[in-house]
C-alpha cells in the first residue's frame, strides 16, 4: 500500500476557486480537499463565497464581485451546493454563475460504482449525458398572457446546438468513446428541438471516428431504464438533459454519488449534483463521494490525469471493500462519519482496483468560440403574415366574424384561429377545450412593398378596437422555407 503523494516537482500548482457553499457544502469540500492534498494534487485553492450568505448580504445574484473576479482569474471552480433561499430574491446563484461565465455545457458521467447496490448493478452502465446549459426554456423568459394563461419562451440557437454537439464529440474523443446519441423531441417541436437534431447530425458527420444516431427523447428515457448499456455519450437540450441526467444518476446510485462539470470557453465549474441537504448539515455524516468524483473531472480538466487515476482507484477500492462508508451507502449498520470515510480513502491511495474501467483519458479539446455577436444571414427573407394572439371570452366563430371585419380593407386575410396549437376556426370538427387565449393567423394578400410594419400596425389598431391582443409574431420565410409552425 502506498499513500505517499506522487512526485510532483515538475508540475506547477494550478489555482482553483473553491466555493464551499451551503449546508453540507463546507463538509464535503473539506473532505475532498483533504483527499486531493493527500494524493499530491498540485492545486492552490482560492476560497470564495456564494449562496445563502451572499443573498443575506443583499447580493441579488448570490455571488459577490470578489468571487466572480476569482473565477475570471483561475478559470476553474470546485463548488459545493448552493441554496436558493426563499425570500432573498428569486435567482439561483448556480444559474447565475453558469450564465455569467457562459458555461454552456453540462457534462454528467453515469457510471456504475462498485459496492453501490442498485437494480442495475452488474450491468456495466457507463455513459455520459451532455446537456446544453444556458438556452431552452431555462432562459426563463415567461409572461402571463392572460390572467389564466402563461407562456415560456423556448429559445434554441444554431450556434448553441453546434457548440453543445461539438462538446459531446470532444467528450467522446477525450474518453475514447465511440457513439453519440442526439436525443430530441424533434417530432413535435420541429423548429427548436428539430434544430438540435439537424445541426447535431450535420456536426457529427464531421467526426468519422464516431458513430451517431438520433433518438426521440421520451424513448431515450425508456431505453435508459430498459437497456442503459447501449449508451455511450448522449446530447440534449437543457430541460430534457436536466430530467434525463437525474434519471440516469438514479441508475447508478443516485444524486449522492453523481458528479458534474459545467464547461465554457472562459471557465469550468465542477460540482456534485446533490443539493445542500440541510437536514444533515453540520452533523459530519455527509457523503463527499459526488464532490470527490467532480474533483477528479477537475483534475483531468487541468491535465493532472495521474492524480485523478490514483484517487479514483483508492475510492473504488474503498467502495468495493465496503468498510467505513457513510450512512447513505453503508452496506450494514449506521455508517461512519465523513472524516472516517475520508481517512479510509486516503489510506487506500496507491492501491489498484480492478473495477475501474481502463480508459485512456485525454484533455477535452473544446473549440473556442470567438467573442463576437453571432449572426446568421439568410439569402432571402420574406414577410408573409402575422400571428396575433388575442384574449377573448367569445367562441371561435364569433371571434372570426369580428376579426374578419377588422381585417376588411387591410393588407391581410384572416386564415385560421387556433387555441393552444389546435385549429378551432375554420371548424374542422374537433372538440378542443377552449380557453380565453387564441392565435389568429393573418396572411398578406400580396407581398408587402416595404418592411410590412405599416400594414401590421394598421391591422393591430383595427383588431385593438374590439379585442385585447397581447402578443404578435411575424410569419417569415428564410431561404424559401417557412420559419413558423403550421396550425
Ligand atoms: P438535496 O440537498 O440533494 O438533499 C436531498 C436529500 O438527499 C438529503 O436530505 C439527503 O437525504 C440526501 N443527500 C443529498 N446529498 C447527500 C450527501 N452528500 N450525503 C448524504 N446524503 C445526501 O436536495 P434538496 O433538499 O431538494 O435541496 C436542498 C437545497 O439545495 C435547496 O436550497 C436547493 O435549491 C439546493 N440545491 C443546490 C444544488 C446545487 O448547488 N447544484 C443542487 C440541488 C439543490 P436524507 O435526508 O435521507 O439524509
Amino acid at each position: 500500500m502506498d499513500s505517499a503523494p506522487m512526485p510532483t516537482a515538475t508540475r506547477a500548482r494550478t489555482k482553483v476557486t473553491a466555493i464551499p457553499g451551503d449546508g453540507i457544502g463546507p463538509e464535503v469540500m473539506r473532505a475532498t480537499q483533504q483527499v486531493l492534498a493527500a494524493a499530491g494534487a498540485e492545486v492552490e485553492w482560492e476560497e470564495a463565497l456564494a449562496g445563502a450568505e451572499a443573498f443575506r448580504r443583499g447580493i441579488a445574484a448570490g455571488a459577490p464581485q470578489e468571487t466572480l473576479d476569482s473565477i475570471a482569474r483561475t478559470g476553474v471552480v470546485l463548488k459545493g451546493p448552493l441554496e436558493t433561499p426563499v425570500g432573498y430574491g428569486e435567482k439561483s446563484a448556480n444559474v447565475a454563475l453558469r450564465k455569467t461565465f457562459e458555461m454552456y455545457g453540462n457534462v454528467r458521467p453515469v457510471r456504475e460504482l462498485p459496492g453501490i447496490r442498485t437494480p442495475f448493478s452488474g450491468r456495466g452502465v457507463d455513459f455520459v449525458v451532455v446537456r446544453e446549459n444556458v438556452e431552452d426554456v431555462y432562459a426563463g423568459i415567461e409572461h402571463m398572457q392572460t390572467p389564466g394563461v402563461a407562456q415560456c419562451l423556448k429559445l434554441i440557437t444554431e450556434v448553441g446546438c453546434e457548440r453543445i454537439t461539438r462538446l459531446a464529440a470532444a467528450v467522446a474523443q477525450a474518453e475514447g468513446r465511440r457513439k453519440v446519441t442526439v436525443a430530441t423531441k424533434a417530432n413535435i417541436m420541429k423548429l427548436t428541438e428539430g434544430m438540435l437534431k439537424r445541426i447535431g447530425e450535420q456536426v457529427l458527420a464531421e467526426y468519422p471516428g464516431l458513430q451517431h444516431e438520433h433518438m426521440i427523447v421520451d424513448n431515450c428515457a425508456h431505453q435508459m431504464v430498459i437497456r442503459p448499456e447501449q449508451f455511450d455519450v448522449t446530447v440534449m437540450t437543457n430541460m430534457n438533459g436536466d430530467i434525463l441526467s437525474d434519471l440516469a444518476a438514479g441508475l447508478v446510485g443516485g444524486l449522492g454519488v453523481a458528479p458534474s462539470a459545467n464547461l465554457g470557453d472562459e471557465a469550468a465549474m465542477f460540482e456534485a449534483v446533490h443539493g445542500s441537504a440541510p437536514q444533515i448539515a453540520g452533523k459530519g455524516v455527509a457523503n463527499p463521494t459526488a464532490l470527490l468524483l467532480s474533483a477528479l473531472m477537475m483534475l483531468r480538466h487541468i491535465g493532472d490525469f495521474a492524480t485523478a487515476r490514483r484517487i479514483e482507484h483508492a475510492l473504488y477500492v474503498t467502495l468495493e471493500e465496503g468498510k467505513d462508508l457513510t450512512g447513505d451507502i453503508a452496506r450494514e449498520g449506521e455508517g461512519v462519519p465523513t472524516a472516517v470515510y475520508v481517512e479510509r480513502i486516503i489510506a487506500n491511495l496507491g492501491r489498484e482496483s480492478g473495477a475501474v474501467p481502463e480508459r485512456e483519458y485525454r484533455p477535452i479539446a473544446l473549440k473556442r468560440w470567438p467573442q463576437i455577436t453571432w449572426y446568421r444571414a439568410a439569402s432571402t427573407r420574406e414577410l408573409v403574415g402575422v400571428d396575433v394572439f388575442v384574449e377573448s371570452e367569445r367562441d371561435p366563430r364569433a371571434i372570426s366574424i369580428t376579426l374578419q371585419a377588422a381585417a376588411e380593407g387591410s393588407a391581410f386575410d384572416l386564415t385560421m384561429i387556433g387555441s393552444r396549437g389546435a385549429q378551432v376556426w375554420p371548424d374542422i370538427g374537433g372538440h378542443s377545450f377552449l380557453v380565453d387565449h387564441f392565435r389568429a393567423r393573418f396572411m398578406f394578400k400580396e407581398p408587402p412593398k416595404g418592411n410590412g410594419i405599416a400594414e401590421i400596425t394598421d391591422l393591430l389598431q383595427r383588431i385593438g378596437r374590439q379585442h385585447n391582443w397581447m402578443h404578435i409574431e411575424k410569419l417569415q420565410r428564410f431561404d424559401g422555407a417557412d420559419a413558423f409552425s403550421k396550425a
